[in-house]
């Protein structure tokens, strides 16, 4: 996440009051649950956006004595907190409905109610819209999410403007706490989407796309003195990404060359990966005979069996802590 993206939250922000605002006015005068429902998705934004700004001027921070991993890891916390209000918000709204059902409520000026809510949401979809193209193209996890989650309201708008018309059309006002069930369980099922996510990255779940992406970075420049490369794992940090992995290397190597190596190991990966800066941990193994029948180093001194065959890198090979080697 760059300072800069700050903007967008800031930007995300104000426009976000405004809209809660005008939800929060629709429902005054109509009184209407569906409407509420709408109104306190809209709060959690402007609370979601406020947090988010603040992880993000965290996530900002250099690295330190305290947290030698930086500060990215807060923007999966951001998500999280996200998520938990969205989740306690949908059992809210549930809780409503159902005594809307015990006790129905008179709905008032429901025209207006109508006009504002699409008001509402044509600006949250444009906003959301807006803040996810934005985050992709920043590659910032927190606008993405808020993005996500403001367009996400807006599709709940669409459902809350299909009860009020029918209410409108029909005059059945238990319409009202129904459809509000719906916009729970939708807001519920956000809610569990978001917190997921927040513990996949808090808990270093395995991001196949990176993997992928570094796998084939590395069969694209693979050098003869890379025998193998095993036992990798990555880990992300906000924009940036911890990579540790083992390299087998021809065993009587000085440290000189084995050090040269992996810096180019590092040059390699550093200059193609687009999704952000990543910083080495390397541990070297040294080759064994057996791994003589894959390995490429044709002119190799101490050659012990025949050059077999060469083996193709894959996250089959990378990812498990073995060194690679023909099936017994
Ligand atoms: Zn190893
Ligand atoms: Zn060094
Ligand atoms: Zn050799």
């Amino acid at each position: 996440m760059k300072r800069s993206d700050l903007f967008y939250i800031r930007l995300s922000f104000i426009i976000s009051i405004f809209i809660c605002a005008v939800k929060f006015v629709a429902w005054a005068i109509t009184g209407s649950l569906v409407i509420l429902s709408d109104a306190l998705e809209s709060i959690i934004n402007v609370a979601a956006a406020a947090f988010a700004w603040y992880s993000i001027y965290l996530s900002n921070k250099p690295r330190d004595t305290e947290h030698p991993y930086g500060h990215g890891k807060i923007e999966f916390f951001s998500i999280g907190f996200e998520g938990a209000m969205i989740l306690i918000a949908g059992v809210g709204i549930l809780v409503q409905a159902v005594q809307g059902f015990i006790h129905p409520q008179n709905l008032k000026g429901l025209t207006a109610g109508l006009w504002l809510t699409v008001a509402g949401g044509a600006a949250n979809f444009i906003l959301g819209y807006f803040l996810v193209q934005t985050g992709k193209k920043r590659n910032s996890l927190t606008l993405t999410g808020n993005g996500k989650h403001i367009l996400s309201d807006s599709y709940s708008s669409i459902g809350v403007l299909v009860a009020v018309v029918l209410i409108l059309l029909t005059g059945y006002t238990w319409i009202d706490p129904l459809a509000s069930v719906f916009a729970a369980a939708v807001i519920i099922f956000t809610g569990f989407r978001l917190m997921s996510k927040s513990v996949k990255g808090l808990m270093d779940e395995v991001d196949m796309k990176v993997v992928d992406e570094l796998v084939d970075i590395l069969k694209l420049n693979r050098k003869s003195e890379w025998i193998d490369v095993h036992n990798m794992r990555v880990q992300r940090f906000g924009n940036y990404y911890h990579v540790d992995c083992h390299v087998t290397m021809p065993y009587y190597y000085s440290l000189e060359q084995v050090h040269d190596e992996l810096t180019k190991l590092d040059t390699v990966l550093n200059t193609n990966f687009q999704k952000g800066s990543i910083e080495f941990f390397i541990h070297t193994d040294p080759c064994i005979s057996s791994s003589c029948r894959h390995c490429l180093l044709t002119e190799c001194p101490v050659r012990k069996l025949p050059f077999q065959q060469q083996i193709e890198w894959s996250k089959e090979n990378l990812l498990p802590n073995k060194k690679h080697a023909f099936p017994e």
